[in-house]
C-alpha cells in the first residue's frame, strides 16, 4: 500500500494552510534576496516545500546533506529533483578526514554505543556541512511540523537561530494528511521508503520502519530516550544538544 493511499486527506483549512506557506515562503525570498536555502532532508515535508519553491520560481535555494549514509532510495531524490524542477540541488558532504578518523577511533557502529558518540557522528557528518550550507546566508527553510515530535510541539513559523539567521518553518501547522494530500494532488515525487512505513528517514543505520500505533519518529534513533532524539540541527547550543567540538548553529532532519 502506498503513502499517498494510506495518509493522503482533505481536511479543513487545507487551503488556507497552503496559502499561508506560499505567502511565508515568498516572504522569505524577498526578505533574504540571494541569501536564504532550503536545507532539505528529502523527506516528504521537504519535498512539498522543494515543489513550492520550484513550481512558483522563488529565489531560494536547495541543498542538503549527503552524510555518506543515506539510503540509496534517499541519495536518489537529488538527481529526480533536478531533472523534475529543473533546479540544481547543493549537495554538503562531510569532511573525510574527519569520518575516517572518527571512524578509526570509535568504530563504525559507534552510534549505538553511546549518546555521546552518536551526536559525534552527527557533528561531522551533519553539523558541520550545515554549517558551510549556511555560510554567507542569512535564512533558511526547514519542513518541521509541531506533530512530528513532543520536542517540536512548539515549532514557530519564524525563529532565530543561535547565529542570528532567520529560521522560517513554513509547516509548522500542517498535520501528516495535509503533507500527502499535497503530495497527491501534485505528483511530488517522494521517497519509496514511506511506502515501508518510514515516515521519518534520516541516515540508513539510524533509521527504521514503525509499527502501526508507533510516533512518528520511533523509527529514529530508536534505541535512545525520547527526549534525545534530535541531530543539533534543530537544538539550540544552550540545551547542551551540540557536541562540543562543534559550537555552530542553532539547529533539522
Ligand atoms: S544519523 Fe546516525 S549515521 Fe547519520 S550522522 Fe547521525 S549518528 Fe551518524
Amino acid at each position: 500500500m502506498s503513502a499517498v493511499s494510506l495518509y493522503a486527506r482533505e481536511t479543513a483549512g487545507y487551503d488556507a494552510r497552503v496559502a499561508n506557506t506560499l505567502a511565508l515562503l515568498q516572504r522569505a525570498a524577498a526578505e533574504h534576496p540571494m541569501r536564504i536555502v532550503q536545507a532539505t532532508s528529502l523527506g516528504a515535508e521537504d519535498m512539498v516545500i522543494t515543489d513550492l519553491i520550484a513550481r512558483h520560481d522563488l529565489p531560494i535555494a536547495i541543498g542538503t546533506l549527503e552524510t555518506g549514509m543515506l539510503h540509496a532510495e534517499t541519495v536518489g531524490l537529488i538527481l529526480q529533483i533536478e531533472s523534475r524542477y529543473a533546479v540544481e540541488v547543493e549537495v554538503y558532504e562531510p569532511v573525510q578526514e574527519s569520518v575516517v578518523h572518527f571512524v578509526k577511533k570509535n568504530g563504525e557502529r559507534a552510534m549505538y554505543d553511546s549518546i555521546e558518540l552518536r551526536k559525534g557522528c552527527c557533528a561531522i557528518r551533519k553539523l558541520e556541512p550545515l554549517s558551510r550550507m549556511l555560510k554567507d546566508r542569512s535564512a533558511w527553510v526547514t519542513g518541521m511540523r509541531r506533530e512530528q515530535s513532543a520536542n517540536r510541539g512548539t515549532v514557530e513559523f519564524t525563529e532565530q537561530d543561535d547565529k542570528g539567521r532567520t529560521k522560517f518553518n513554513p509547516l509548522a501547522d500542517w498535520s501528516w494528511a495535509d503533507v500527502w494530500h499535497y503530495i497527491a494532488v501534485n505528483d511530488v515525487p517522494y521517497n519509496p521508503l514511506h511506502d515501508q512505513f518510514y515516515p521519518s528517514i534520516g541516515c540508513a543505520p539510524c533509521t527504521r520502519a514503525i509499527a502501526v500505533g508507533e510516533d512518528f519518529r520511533a523509527g529514529r534513533w530508536w534505541w535512545e530516550d525520547e527526549g534525545a532524539k534530535e541531530c543539533g540541527l534543530h537544538v539550540h547550543e544552550e540545551a547542551g544538544e551540540l557536541a562540543p567540538q562543534v559550537s555552530m548553529i542553532g539547529a533539522h532532519a
